[in-house]
């Protein structure tokens, strides 16, 4: 049986040149994470079964949700110690923080003190536009849309880059593309992986995202498959990112 080949890439606009991270023995360790989310049916695999988190379940990843990517780095400490890193890509139903994942690349609580007041505005918003006076749906509708793009900058300001080289950047400092930052940009797997550890000196050695889950609506993605890291949100700062890594 073969296995389409993980990994990831990046341009690096420092270096002129593509910055690599292989599959190499990552792939044990994911297949280990995928037998421990097909036995335990849930991802808080550090709190006891007793007091597991419902929003924790794995359930509903088989359901109208879809399923979503999971990623796995294997990496060296100082003394050599392989130490195995996983995470979950976005938000796991509403969570960013599980126990035994790596962190998002933003402060949680800062994301929703910016979060949830515009959320709340733009809810409002749309309540009001739907309710329909029409004369004024359209600058109401204005209104909505430069709220939701100031809501999206504000959160894309509080993303932190870390790379091997002990740089930090920003988001739009480490997007290589002349374009807008995509929706989603750094909630892959893949950055937040290396970037928590660059910043907890551990060295990455190879590197595996797989799907998990109900098959995505484009059926581009299935149960227990391996995938590159994608082009249009993570290769643009996956340059940046690897920046450093002596293999
Ligand atoms: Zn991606
Ligand atoms: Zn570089």
């Amino acid at each position: 049986m073969s296995y389409p080949q993980s990994g990831c890439k990046g341009f690096c606009a420092t270096c002129s040149c593509d910055h690599y991270l292989h599959q190499g023995t990552s792939l044990q360790h994911a297949f280990a994470l995928m037998q421990s989310l097909s036995e335990q049916h849930r991802i808080d695999f550090e709190t006891p079964l007793s007091a597991a988190d419902p929003d924790c379940a794995t359930a509903w990843l088989f359901g109208e949700a879809r399923g979503k990517m999971f990623g796995i780095l294997e990496c060296r400490d100082k003394d050599g110690r392989t130490i195995v890193l996983k995470a979950f890509s976005g938000q796991y139903k509403t969570k960013w923080m599980v126990q035994g994942w790596v962190p998002p690349l933003f402060d949680p609580d800062e994301y929703d003190r910016i979060n949830i007041p515009a959320e709340r505005e733009i809810k409002h918003l749309t309540w009001l536009i739907e309710k329909g006076h029409s004369e004024n749906r359209k600058e109401l509708m204005d209104e909505r849309r430069l709220l939701s793009q100031k809501l999206m900058q504000d959160i894309h300001s509080l993303y932190r880059l870390h790379n091997f080289k002990g740089e930090s950047a920003t988001l739009h400092e480490a997007f290589i593309l002349p374009k807008g930052l995509p929706t989603g940009v750094g909630d892959c797997c893949a950055p937040k992986l290396l970037n928590f550890a660059a910043k907890n000196g551990l060295t990455p050695i190879g590197i595996s995202e797989f799907y998990w889950g109900k098959q995505n609506k484009s059926k581009t993605r299935k149960l227990g498959s391996f995938y590159p890291s994608c082009q249009d949100k993570c290769e643009p700062i996956l340059g940046f990112l690897l920046c450093g890594l002596r293999r």
